[in-house]
Parts: C-alpha cells; structure tokens; sequence
C-alpha cells in the first residue's frame, strides 16, 4: 500500500491559480518536489515547509540538467521519500517530455500517476483576448514544437500540411527560429498575410505581445524584443481585438507592488493585487508574536464575562484570544454577555469567522473616533471595557476611552516584532527599487514602517520612483516624521481602501 509514487502534475502556464485542485493537494502532501524553471516559484508557497525543492532545469538556453540526470534524480528521491511530486511547466503531456521520465519509473519498478495542467497553448490565447477555435475562424489546431530546424532533413513535423491548414497552428519554444519557421510556411505556399500572435509570460503580470501577420510576426518580435518563454499562434483566430482583452485591462495590470505585512497578511494582499492584475512582491517585514501564555493572559479568561464592552483593533486580536481561549479549555460562552467592539470591517469579518457579531464599529478606523463614537452610541460612564490587542500599541485608545469615564483594562494576547534581516532578500529589493521596477510600496501599520526604514532606510524611497500608499494617518504620519511623501492614504483605512487609493491614482 504504502510503497513511493511519483506524481508527474502540470503546473500551468504560470498564474498559480491556474494549477488543479488535484495539483495543489498533492504539493501540500509531497515530501519532495522537482520541478522545471518555467515553473512560477509562487507556485511552491502552499507547499510543506518540510518539501525538499529540487529545480532541474533552467529557462531556454543554460539547462544545468540534463533529461538523463532529471531521471535519475527522479528515480533516487522516489526510493528516499513516499510521496515526489514531479512538477512541469504547462501540461506534462505537451512537450514535457513526461514519456522518458516515466520510462525510468517503470524501469525501477516505481509507481507513477498523472495530473494534466493548462497548457501554454490555451492559456495564451485565452489571456490573449481570443480562442484557438471558433465557428466563424477556425474547427482545428494542431500544435508544433519550434525546436526543429524546418530544413532538417525528414523532418518529423509536415511543412506541406502545416501550410495547407486553415485552423491555427501553434508553434512552442519556437521564439529562436521563427524567422525560418514563418518563411518555409510562405515556402510552402502559406498565405504570407495569415494573422499571427507570439504572446509572452501568458498568464502572468509580464506578459506582453506581438501580432503582425506570417510575413511580419518575427519581425515584430524582434522590435519589440519579445523574448521566450512564448508562443507563437498561426491562423484566421490570431487576431488581436482591444475589446476583448479582458487581460491588460485588469486596473493594476503591469504595477508592481511592494508589500510589508507579516507572512500571513502578505499572502492574503498579494492574492488580492495579483487578482487585479498587478505583481506582489512580499517582504515579511514584522512577525506577529503570540502572548496567550503569559500570566495575564492566562488570568483574564474566567473574567471577560465581568466586562461590558471587549475591543478588538485588529484580526490577530481576535485570532490569538481565540488561540488563549482553546488553550484553557474554554469556548466563545467566555465572552457571557459582554457587547463587542471591532475597530474595522475587515476585524468584524474575521470575529464572524468565528460564529461572532460585532455589535459597534466605528465609521472610522482611528483610535480616538473610535472612543468619541462608542461614547456616542452608549453612555461610558463606569463602564468596563476590556482591549484585547497588541503589546505595542499606543496609548491613545484607552486614555480616550478613560477621559469618557471608562475603567480600562488591557491584555496583550500578541505583539509584533521586526524579522530578521535577510541580507540577500533586501538586496534584491534595493535592486529592484533603483532599477525604477517597483511601482508601489505599500504600509499597513507603523510598525510595519519601523522595520522597513530598519532593514532597508528611508533613502531608497527618497531617492527614487517608488510611490507609497499609506494605510491611515498613523501610519502616514510615522512615514512622514522620516521624510517620505505619501501618494496615497486609504479611505477606509483597510487594505481594501488600500488597493483602491492605488487603483484610483494618477499620475
Ligand atoms: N508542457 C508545457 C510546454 C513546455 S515547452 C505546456 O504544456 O505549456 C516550453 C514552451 O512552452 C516555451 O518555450 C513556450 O513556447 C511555452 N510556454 C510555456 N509557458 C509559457 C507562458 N507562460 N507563456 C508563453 N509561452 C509559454
């Protein structure tokens, strides 16, 4: 039963959305994962942290593998671990040369299965804005490798059919020769002004295209400098139509957005920018810190009930009480009746993740509205309010609350530090940023701020293109006590607003 298998899945073309639901399962439960350069490395960020990662081969060009060794590998890490995923760019069965890996599996008596993935083909056209069929332009599509010479000597593709065709050909890995490809197709007979569309990066925020037609496509490849991984698509559908790219349209398309949330906050905004079309690059700048086992922490379970009012400022609020609360064998009945208060939408929607209604929150995310506001809706007086919430943050909040008449009491359940600076990683960042590369970077809190301006300084983004959007005044103001420009402050102060401070600016 529980003998090693090696599962040879398709990726797709580069958007990991576009990896089956089967894929992603199996790159959470694989023990070790080889995979191909054109693989999108955002791709392995849901796997096991535990996953060996193997990378066989690079983009066209520099293959530090070759077939023979990538078959070995693949054999030696199925008889060292019980489950290898064996990841490939696209579909496998598309010029994955998935036949030879298998080959060697069953030769070692080494059982396999497969996952199909999108192939480039489709993907292309699709985020292209058009189809490889349709019923007015074209019943049939063939796909070919560009790898072969089209002067070789009995050559395994058919010049003469390809030209007599009138469905769409879809030349792979066909960037390197598509002078030639395109004049033995006019050779052969081909109409010289068949449409033609070499699109690169499909699916991904890089992509971009080229269009002409059979006489012209190499041409304008090279003056647009359109370089592989592409594919080049042959045929009355290969046409290009502004309306029906939905693609580029996407209101953050081609924006590249730096992000300094924690790990968990990152992923979840940069799911939200990649959506909209724009390209996330995440610097896990602070590392939320649970304190659910401190004594305090501990002690204020059996007494939340005697509060009448609890607030939370944040999701981590919630998501660490809840932690403290199922450590101490407790349950949501520990809040009795007490009325809660979230600071925001987005915390309100995370306390209802957890079967709780926020009875009060405020019109807007800022301490001190949030204080006037409460007083406003119910008489503060005497009451006891209890702040479920991070160790650093300011005091604003409850000595606001007090000047109303309120007896505070607060619990850090959490804290956020600065994580350490990862030399390699930041550089790549500084890089980027000089390079003018990086279009937006975004801060969600001030300590978010701190730790940037501590790993990296405030000179770069003087210095240089980089916009910054702000998520409220807070954390506007720590930036600006450094001399940075904001471009953008959300309106609601969530990451939400955040996005659409970015979407609706212009230059
Ligand atoms: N098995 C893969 C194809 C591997 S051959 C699949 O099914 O898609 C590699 C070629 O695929 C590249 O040279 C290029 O022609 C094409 N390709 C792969 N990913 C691509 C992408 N995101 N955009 C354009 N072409 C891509």
């Amino acid at each position: 039963m529980n003998r090693p298998k090696v599962y040879f899945v398709g990726a797709g073309p580069g958007d990991p959305g576009l990896i089956t639901r089967r894929g992603a399962q199996l790159l959470r439960r694989a023990d070790c994962i080889i995979y191909d350069g054109l693989v999108n490395p955002a791709i392995l960020d849901d796997c096991s942290l535990k996953a060996e990662r193997i990378c066989v081969r690079k983009r066209t060009g520099d293959r530090p593998f070759t077939q023979d060794q990538i078959n070995q590998i693949i054999v030696q890490k199925a008889r060292q671990y019980p489950c290898v995923v064996r990841l490939k760019g696209g579909d496998p069965g598309i010029f994955g040369r998935a036949a030879e890996e298998i080959q060697s599996c069953l030769k070692a008596d080494i059982r396999y299965e497969m996952v199909p993935g999108v192939t480039a083909a489709t993907a292309a056209a699709q985020y292209a804005g058009f189809f490889l069929t349709d019923r007015e332009h074209s019943s049939q599509v063939i796909f070919v490798t560009g790898q072969e010479a089209p002067d070789k000597e009995q050559s395994a593709i058919d010049w003469d059919l390809l030209a007599r065709f009138n469905g769409t050909i879809v030349f792979y890995m066909g960037m390197g020769r598509l002078d030639r490809i395109t004049q033995t197709l006019i050779e052969k007979g081909k109409d010289a002004k068949t449409p033609a569309i070499a699109i690169q990066h499909a699916s991904l925020p890089a992509q971009r295209l080229a269009q002409g037609s059979l006489e012209t496509i190499a041409q304008n490849c090279c003056q647009t400098n359109l370089q592989p991984p592409a594919i080049v698509v042959i045929g009355p559908a290969a046409v290009y139509r502004k309306e029906t790219d939905w693609f580029t349209k996407r209101p953050l398309f081609g924006k590249t957005v730096l992000i300094t949330r924690d790990a968990r906050g990152n992923r979840a905004l940069a799911e939200r920018i990649s959506e909209l079309g724009g390209q996330p690059i995440p610097l896990d700048a602070i590392a939320v810190v649970d304190l659910t086992d401190t004594p305090e922490s501990k002690a204020i379970v059996p007494k939340i009930k005697q509060f009448d009012w609890v607030i939370f400022t944040s999701g981590h609020g919630i998501a660490c009480t809840i932690d403290l609360l199922r450590k101490q064998n407790c349950d949501l009945r520990a809040f009795g009746s007490c009325q809660i208060v979230c600071i925001g939408e987005e915390t309100a929607r995370r306390l209802n993740d957890f079967g709780l209604r926020a009875d009060f929150v405020p019109s807007e995310y800022v301490s001190n509205v949030l204080a006037d506001e409460l007083a406003h809706y119910t008489n503060l007086k005497g009451k006891k309010i209890l702040l479920l919430r991070s160790a650093i943050a300011p005091e604003d909040l409850p000595d606001r609350l007090k000047s109303h008449g309120a007896l505070v009491e607060q619990i850090h359940v959490y804290t956020v530090q600065p994580t350490d600076r990862q030399i390699s990683a930041d550089q790549d960042i500084i890089k980027l940023i000089q390079s003018s590369q990086v279009d937006w970077i975004t801060f969600t809190s001030s300590s978010t701020v701190q730790s940037f301006l501590n790993r990296i300084g405030a000179d770069i983004l003087r210095q240089n293109r980089v916009k910054i959007a702000s998520i409220g005044p807070i954390t506007s103001r720590r930036l600006q006590e450094n001399g940075l420009k904001i471009a953008v402050e959300a309106r609601p102060h969530t990451t939400e607003g955040l996005i659409e401070a970015m979407v609706n600016y212009h230059d």
